[in-house]
């Protein structure tokens, strides 16, 4: 009766089936003992493991060049995962002071409840990290590439300086994918995506990945499993989906994304361009070096006439819709100042240069021209 192998015959599916299945059957108990003591493949229950999610890793792991990547229900969650396999009460975490804000929150609010301290640093400048790693660390915790200005940092240098001293260097590379970067290969110890992003690339799924090289720590999936972060099928199979044209959406959208800002410099309303492939950026050699195929699709802009001219700018050019998040194949726009930096304090938005006319443009893969008819309209 419900037996899709024996109807399928010799046939097999181009595309890889989606198990939708939170649970699986087993024959008996010697078939049960095989799967739960890993001396043969297959599923019991699907917060432990299932096939889309298993695939979605295997997939990615080869892309990062990692031996082991695990799935999570969130990018989050996937910082939550290699969080809670990795520190206990008393450690201490050393992160960027520029880190993505939920990740903030859990590092400064959170894991304090825990008794676990994180001391944030300015991670572009290597002699603040290494003072801070004097003390014992357990993580290093940095990004790629920064939310909303795009500050690098140099991935291989605080390798080094975390090898040291014994601690783990976490890359979240969300900003920068894998076909821009690859942080194993300079030397982090685990890398996290969230797939929300580019790597799902269409706006419809929440995911993330923890990988990294070695033996798959069984605390990784045991924290998966317990704190319940695991992802779902049908997600991981829209994220196998997207992944097959992540190599072309990428390049495609950070050679859109380099002409509108070099466009962009050109405009009499704007007064600054925030994007590593312009030599005017802090990290323009740390991006020609870290970084292949492109500077990515993420830019920012500055309007001279700060929050009237982001209001003028996005009830004009309404083909480019207000969305706080990133990664879609359209071209989407932020205000780091209301959204992911509202809560930080005026002047140390001043500080960090994120201005009141500072919009962020996630670029997309639509026709070069078509964006910048629909910019032009907003920059009148
Ligand atoms: C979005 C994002 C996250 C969190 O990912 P979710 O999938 O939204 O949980 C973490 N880091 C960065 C840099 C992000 O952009």
């Amino acid at each position: 009766m419900n037996d899709p192998k024996s109807s399928l015959g010799e046939s097999t599916p181009l595309v890889p089936p989606l198990y939708q299945s939170s649970v699986y059957t087993l024959p008996d108990l010697d078939a049960l003992d095989r799967i739960m003591n890993a001396e043969a493949p297959g599923f019991i229950y699907a917060r432990d493991g299932h096939p889309n999610a298993r695939q979605l890793a295997a997939q990615l792991a080869t892309l990062e060049g990692a031996d082991w990547a695990v799935i999570c229900g969130s990018g989050m969650a996937a910082i939550s995962a290699i969080v809670l396999a990795t520190v206990q009460q008393g450690d201490r975490i050393v992160a960027s002071n520029r880190l993505y804000g939920r990740t903030t929150q859990l590092f400064g609010a959170e894991l304090t409840r825990f008794g676990v301290q994180t001391t944030f640093v300015d991670c572009s400048d290597l002699q603040s990290v290494r003072t801070a790693l004097e003390q014992p660390a357990k993580v290093l915790f940095v990004e790629t590439m920064s939310n909303p200005l795009l500050r690098l940092v140099d991935v291989p240098a605080l390798a080094e300086l975390a090898r040291a001293r014994d601690c783990l260097l976490i890359v979240d590379n969300t900003f920068a994918t894998p076909v821009l970067t690859r942080p194993l290969e300079l030397g982090a110890g685990v890398v996290m995506e969230s797939l929300t992003k580019m790597i799902g690339g269409h706006g419809d799924v929440t995911l993330g990945l923890i990988g990294g090289r070695g033996e798959l720590p069984l605390q990784v999936t045991a924290a998966v499993s317990i704190w319940g972060l695991a992802s779902n099928p049908f997600d991981c199979w829209l994220a196998e989906r997207g992944l097959a044209t992540l190599p072309l959406r990428m390049r495609a959208a950070s050679a859109n994304a380099a002409a509108l800002a070099d466009w962009l410099g050109r405009q009499p309303a704007v007064a600054r361009v925030v994007y590593p492939g312009r030599p005017d950026h802090p990290d323009h050699e740390l991006a020609k070096r870290l970084l292949r195929g492109g500077f990515g699709n993420m830019l920012c802009f500055e309007l001279k006439d700060g929050r009237d001219g982001v209001n003028r700018f996005m009830r004009l050019a309404t083909g480019i819709p207000f969305s706080p998040s990133l990664g879609a194949t359209m071209t989407t726009l932020s205000h780091p100042g209301t959204t992911s930096h509202r809560y930080v304090s005026p002047a140390e938005r001043r500080r960090q240069g994120i201005g009141d006319g500072l919009i962020r443009l996630s670029v997309g893969v639509e026709e070069l021209g078509k964006i910048q008819e629909e910019m032009a309209k907003g920059l009148t």
